[in-house]
């Protein structure tokens, strides 16, 4: 598509055409990746072409076009397996990586002794469930929103069943420590659960790297359609669990009273499937693999990060998270003292058509644990630029000058 060498966003740009909406008649400055991506025309012909030509359901029916449909959504699941170094029957597709989450929840039976250990970082889908569970321990984070690692250790007792935690924190795209992690926890004997949802749309992921057991993340936040996510188990776990939904699509034989169920991951995939969804997922990836993630990576991350530089100089502006730049991945999180931040981000959109996310974004005990307000986040894709990371920039500045 592209060719190796060359990362243009220019041209990725063309094949997004959302971009070319305006907000109150300025052009469209989207900054809010992390909350959904947009999609590009390949992802979007490919979900049409799919409705226009497809007919009958996977895995139900013998006519010759029924089997087809079945084809693509194997082919889909093996699409979603080579991008995170997973066998196909690790993959469970799903709604969304809330629904990921608590089906490990609820499906696995080892839960059922010993404690949970989730971070404070957590997003609310990969903290309720959780909760819900009643043994649930948090780790506890230092003053500027990073992991504590003490605290990380001495929640990881010999009791701990499982480690839940996010790759990169949503609150403000902070690259958590999850190699480290995952050794202390396998030290302990606690299986890993790792929230992908904001790292696998735009870093390598690999699995079988990070020795996690489970994996869960969304297509809506890697340019594929809403509805379509995904969670990753080792296949011994997968076998061990129960299954979440009973129905069709999920049984070897039936009686009355009686059923046994497919090996994985049919045992999961309870109800007719969301085989659209999941060929423009195939999509997505080919698309975000053709320009390479490692690449993808690297462009986010420094505007991420100079993105935070330059909002740092601007007077009586916070910019929330740790000193150093190290740790930050994907996104800034910014506030003014005294102006409340979806009256801030309304302001980016009304003035500048600007548009970013405000408020806990879904992770409150985050902010109350670090003692910070609600804020505006800036989250970055593939598609931006360092001219967007300026436009918003001068509309702070502008913003400012108004305000104080
Ligand atoms: N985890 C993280 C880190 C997230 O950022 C999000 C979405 N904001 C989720 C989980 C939940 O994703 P979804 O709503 O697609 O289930």
């Amino acid at each position: 598509m592209r060719g190796e060498a060359v990362f243009s966003v220019d041209e990725i740009r063309k094949d997004f055409p959302a971009l070319a909406r305006t907000v109150d008649g300025k052009p469209l400055v989207y900054l809010d990746n992390a909350a959904t991506s947009l999609r590009p025309v390949q992802v979007v012909d490919a979900l049409a072409e799919f409705y226009r030509t497809s007919v009958g359901s996977a895995d139900r029916g013998a006519h010759p076009l029924a089997r087809e449909t079945t084809a693509r959504y194997h082919e889909a699941r093996c699409a979603v397996a080579r991008l995170i170094g997973a066998a196909e029957d690790e993959i469970i597709f799903v709604r969304n990586s809330t629904e990921g989450v608590n089906l490990v929840a609820a499906a696995l039976p080892t839960l059922r002794r010993g404690h949970i250990v989730t971070t404070l970082a957590n997003h609310h889908s990969s903290l309720l469930p959780w909760a819900a569970h009643g043994k649930a321990r948090h780790v506890g984070l230092n003053k500027d929103g990073t992991l504590s690692i003490t605290s990380l250790k001495e929640a990881l007792t010999a009791d701990a069943a499982l480690l839940c935690m996010p790759q990169v924190s949503n609150a403000m795209g902070l690259l958590m420590p999850v190699e480290y992690a995952v050794e202390i926890a396998k030290r302990a004997g606690a299986l890993v659960l790792i929230d992908g949802a904001q790292s696998v749309p735009h870093m390598p992921v690999d699995v079988k790297a990070l020795d996690c057991d489970f994996l869960v993340f969304s297509g809506h936040k890697m340019l594929a359609p809403f509805g379509i996510g995904v969670l990753y188990g080792k296949r011994e776990h997968l076998d061990a669990m129960q299954p979440f939904l009973l129905g069709g699509g999920m049984i070897e034989s039936v009686q009355a009273n009686r059923f046994t169920v497919k090996p994985p991951p049919g045992k999961f995939e309870a109800g007719t499937p969301n085989v659209g969804g999941a060929v423009a997922l195939a999509t997505a990836i080919d698309y975000l693999e053709d320009i390479g993630l490692d690449r993808i990576d690297n462009h986010v991350t420094v505007l991420a990060r100079s993105a935070r530089s330059s909002l740092r100089a601007i007077d009586g502006l916070t910019v929330y998270g740790p000193e150093s730049d190290e740790l930050v991945g994907s996104a800034v999180a910014f506030g003014f003292e005294g102006l409340a931040a979806h009256a801030l981000a309304l302001m980016l959109a009304n003035r500048f058509g600007i548009l970013v996310r405000s408020g806990y974004h879904c992770a409150e005990p985050f902010h109350k644990a670090v003692g910070i307000p609600q804020t505006v986040r800036a989250s970055f894709y593939l598609y931006n630029t360092s001219e967007e990371v300026g436009l918003l920039d001068h509309a702070l500045r502008h913003i400012q000058a108004t305000i104080m």
